[in-house]
């Protein structure tokens, strides 16, 4: 773990390299030997596996389970939904040989895993008492990527995949926006990572989907990234898989499905909004080392000490973990355990020792607080939910900060040259008039917010009718 504090870039001044680093440095990832590929290191998977469990729970509740289905799909299952395989061709992975023979069939590399779904959802349900079906799988999927920026975009990545089939359209929808009210919550309480919650375009939704509702977040530099989405994909599927089920009246239906996922891209969101020039800022629910203690000095006495506070604050439900490595400076030390965001750290030395008290030091605020140890217990949770409660108040401002909105073609192109954010504009909801729009200021449409009234204007675009305010913004 030897970090030297100027091997850093400066996060103000240059985010991507900043952002590069730090995922190392944190030993949060590293560079896979495949073009594209990640590992994700223990430090880095830990945060991961807290996201899994909080959601996990949430998931079951609603009475989804969990599964798994194959990693490959035959070639056929896939190219069933025009859409679907159309919208997907450009980032697959085939494997033509296998077993040292050419394949009769060339195997997919789950892109994501309808079609090995809803394959076998086909034969699994036959009358109206087989739905709801509601699975969920935790999973890796596989998009060919020629760029690697590790979380944000990579070849292998992980994630959940809901997938539902509801007797009727409007039980199907529920699920779509019980998926995304799930995922605000937990993007709000867990990431504090406030968002936009919207319809995509037609050009933008899910290859197969009617509908895909998305969460989008914004980046320090002012871009947008698309953090998870919900799909009503009508029976888009359920008609070409022949996902048929006998009604209460007697009579053959198509099902009607839903598919809803969130990957490890969240926790690159989650890196760059909250970090800083002194590394990563880690929200307490998603540390996986919520205290560090540290021991001044490597002396018997402290260390003893601080496997008391360990044991007594584990017992309350802190995560915890002590650094008395003997060979490394307390400065050495300090920034270490800054560079990996690690919420809270608790110093005890010989006055703190003597005082019966710690000083806890914040990593949100810097602020040093003189903790009595008889107290400690309920005020470090306390601390932790100042910090937590303090990191979306922050991103909630940032967010206010930098949406804007623009009533003309040249205002839009102003902002994107300069501040960028989110960008509310009236749109005609054309096409060709996107693809223009895009061309020359570089912002897409991020969505339609769900709350969006009717209106009655003209397109920021091209002057056209328009009905309805989008948010735009530059892609991740
Ligand atoms: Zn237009």
């Amino acid at each position: 773990m030897a970090f030297l504090k100027k091997d850093l870039p400066k996060r103000s001044e240059n985010l991507s390299d900043w952002y590069n680093k730090v995922v190392l440095l944190a030993e949060l990832a590293d560079y896979g030997p495949a073009k594209g590929t990640m590992i994700y290191r223990p430090y880095g998977f830990a945060i991961w596996e807290l996201i899994q469990k909080e959601m996990d729970a949430l998931i079951k509740e609603k009475g989804v389970s969990n599964a798994y289905f194959p990693l490959f799909i035959p070639e056929s299952l896939l190219k069933k939904e025009e859409a679907h395989v159309e919208g997907f061709s450009p980032e697959l992975a085939v494997v033509t040989i296998g077993g040292g023979e050419e394949l009769t069939e060339k195997l997919i590399v789950r892109p994501t895993s309808e079609t090995i779904m809803y394959d076998a959802y086909a034969r699994w349900i036959h009358s109206w008492r087989d739905l709801p079906l509601m699975i969920n799988q935790w999973n890796n999927v596989v998009r060919w990527e020629k760029r690697t920026y590790m979380f944000l975009r990579t070849t292998e990545f992980l994630w959940q995949e809901g997938h539902t089939v509801h007797a009727t359209h409007e039980e199907a929808w529920n699920m779509v926006t019980w998926a995304m009210d799930m995922y605000t919550k937990v993007y709000t309480e867990l990431f504090a990572l406030p968002g936009c919650v919207g319809k995509k375009s037609e050009s933008e939704k899910f290859a197969g989907a009617d509908v895909t509702l998305t969460y989008e977040t914004l980046m320090p530099e002012g871009k947008a990234l698309q953090s998870c989405t919900s799909h009503d994909l009508g029976q888009n599927f359920s008609k070409p898989f022949e996902i048929t089920f006998q009604n209460q009246e007697g009579k053959n239906d198509y099902g009607w499905q839903t598919s809803w996922g969130l990957s490890t891209r969240s926790i690159g969101g989650m890196i760059m909004v909250h970090g800083d020039d002194g590394g990563l800022r880690l929200p307490p629910r998603l540390a996986p080392i919520q205290v560090i203690v540290l021991p001044i000095k490597a002396e018997s006495t402290l260390i003893a000490k601080a496997e008391k506070i360990k044991d007594e604050l584990t017992k309350h439900g802190v995560r915890v973990q002590i650094d008395a490595s003997e060979n490394e400076t307390i400065g050495f030390r300090i920034n270490t355990w800054e560079l990996k965001g690690v919420p809270l750290r608790l110093e005890i030395g010989a006055k703190e020792l003597a005082e019966e008290k710690v000083t806890a030091v914040r990593r949100d605020t810097g602020e040093k607080i003189a903790v009595p140890l008889d107290e400690m217990t309920t005020t470090i949770p306390k601390l932790l939910d100042a910090i937590q409660a303090n990191f979306l108040a922050e991103a909630k401002q940032f967010l206010k900060d930098n949406t804007h909105t623009a009533s003309s073609s040249d205002e839009l192109k102003q902002i994107m040259m300069t501040s960028r954010g989110f960008i509310s504009a009236l749109w005609c909801e054309q096409e060709m008039c996107e693809k223009k729009i895009k061309e020359e200021t570089k912002a897409s449409t991020r969505c339609m917010p769900l709350d969006a009234p009717d209106e009655d204007g003209t397109c920021v675009g091209c002057g056209n009718p328009a009905k309805h305010r989008w948010m735009f913004g530059q892609a991740y």
